[in-house]
């Protein structure tokens, strides 16, 4: 594996101190982070063919870590544009009940892609649409995810309450509990790998309360814990989902989340808008992690969710693109200074001081992400021993060159292209192209697949 050196860049290395370096050097050896620091790189013993990279005028960080997708939806984008979520699910589900390993690996190829491209080297999937006769679907995103190049935490979703069960899917979306557990399993055996370096750790992941019986949440925990890999869902994102389980369960989403077992160190839960005080202690005394998706919530209406307040609490939280359906420029880079904006627009205070500012909400794009998917010993921060997996922003151009501090022309500025954006320092992009796969031919299979989708009646 060949060495790489970025040196003469801006640092931040998001560690637990926040330090920064105004002009430094990352080297990366055999995968993992060998140096970091300001003024030039050490040498570098018996690398003569090390790629060394000039960051005058750009900004290294960590690799962006996205704790909440679903990949499929980058084929089903701009539908039910004025929509809230129950409303936006009901006119989608039937076009996600047509998918296919073929539609879906187009799709999670061009949204994956779109990530690199971006700024993220690692990535999350939350896939619960398996409609008969779809062949692998499963399979098909985890070979996009080759492909490309990013590191991969995927789940195995699902749906078991069906409108025939008093949930909202149709019927044909939805699969039986015991095929859901054998598939489950399946996924486990054939794909998680827990080692330090991993690519791919698979997670477990029931849809939402609404979506899924009692019985396939307290089965998947079981299951889970048994292998020792994540649980992730949806979890308190609408006022509608608090009125179905007042009705459904009698009580709150969080409280129902919590009978169930739901929460604890190795849980991490879409969205977590509507929580109360009580449910914001829970989430901070068990460990659960919050994947906070910004623009989705903005998108579909479903309010601003408690960030400030989660990490006072201490509660891990992360941030997600969220499905491509309902958050199209699927930008984890944007949703730093969407989640520093929203944190902004919900405080009671009218001091933006008090809110979210820029390091937080990188530090909440980087190592926020990496403890919400427990890895946070592995990626997360541009630390010795760690993996080399970081984004080197070129800030030279027109749209942040004037900007005197680096951190803030990222997140405040536009989305920065990318001079380089490495996992376990192998290069994915390089100076804006995509070096994995041909970006003009996945366009062109990701409106073919949206056609097919769209034409099957
Ligand atoms: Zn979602």
């Amino acid at each position: 594996m060949s060495t790489l050196v970025v040196q003469n860049a801006a640092i931040a290395t998001v560690d637990a101190a926040g330090t920064e370096y105004e002009a430094g050097h990352v080297v990366v050896e055999s995968g993992r982070i060998t140096a970091v620091g300001p003024g030039p790189a050490p040498r570098v013993e018996g690398t003569a063919g090390a790629r060394v990279v000039d960051g005058t005028g750009c900004l290294v960080t960590p690799g962006l870590v996205n704790t909440h997708h679903h990949l499929y939806q980058w084929i089903t984008r701009g539908l039910a544009q004025d929509a809230a979520l129950f409303g936006w699910l009901v006119e989608l589900y039937p076009i996600w009940a047509r998918l296919t390993e073929d539609t879906l690996g187009a799709a999670a190829r061009g949204g994956l892609a779109w990530l690199a491209k971006t700024g993220c080297t690692t990535s999350a999937d939350h896939h619960y649409v398996f409609p008969r006769g779809g062949g692998d679907l499963l399979g098909a995103e985890i070979e996009a995810a080759r492909q490309i190049g990013l590191r991969f935490q995927p789940t195995r979703g699902s749906m078991d309450r069906g409108v025939s069960d008093g949930g909202l899917p149709p019927d044909e979306v939805v699969e039986r509990l015991d095929d859901i557990l054998a598939a489950s399993q399946d996924a486990i055996t054939r794909y998680h790998d827990p080692s330090f370096d991993s690519m791919l750790r698979i997670g477990l992941a029931p849809c939402s309360p609404f979506s899924v019986s009692s019985d396939l949440m307290v089965q998947s925990a079981s299951l889970a814990r048994e292998h020792g890999v994540r649980l992730h869902t949806h979890l308190a994102e609408t006022l509608d989902e608090e009125s179905f389980c007042l009705a459904t369960h009698g009580c709150t989403p969080a409280e129902y989340a919590d009978k169930l077992g739901w929460l604890g160190p190795d849980v991490w839960l879409a969205h977590c808008v509507h929580l109360s005080d009580s449910a914001i202690r829970r989430f901070a005394d068990t460990g659960t992690g919050t994947a906070h998706c910004a623009s989705s919530n903005a998108r579909l209406g479903s309010g601003h969710a408690r960030i400030k307040d989660l990490l006072a609490a201490g509660a891990p939280v992360g941030l997600g693109v969220d499905g491509a359906a309902s958050q199209e420029s699927g930008m984890l880079v944007e949703e730093l200074r969407q989640s520093m904006y929203i944190s902004r627009l919900r405080a009671l205070s009218s001091d933006p001081a008090e809110s979210l500012n820029a390091r937080a909400a990188l530090r909440l794009g980087t190592t926020g992400g990496a403890q919400v998917l427990g890895r946070e010993a592995e990626i997360g921060s541009l630390e010795v021993g760690k993996l080399g997996d970081l984004a080197l922003w070129d800030l030279n151009g027109l749209g942040h060159a004037d900007i005197a501090d680096p951190v803030a022309a990222l997140v405040f500025g536009p989305p920065a292209p990318l001079k380089l954006l490495a996992v376990g320092g192998s290069p994915v992009v390089r100076d804006g192209v995509l070096l994995t796969a041909d970006e003009d031919a996945l366009a062109r299979a990701c409106r073919t697949a949206a056609r097919t989708l769209m034409e099957v009646s």
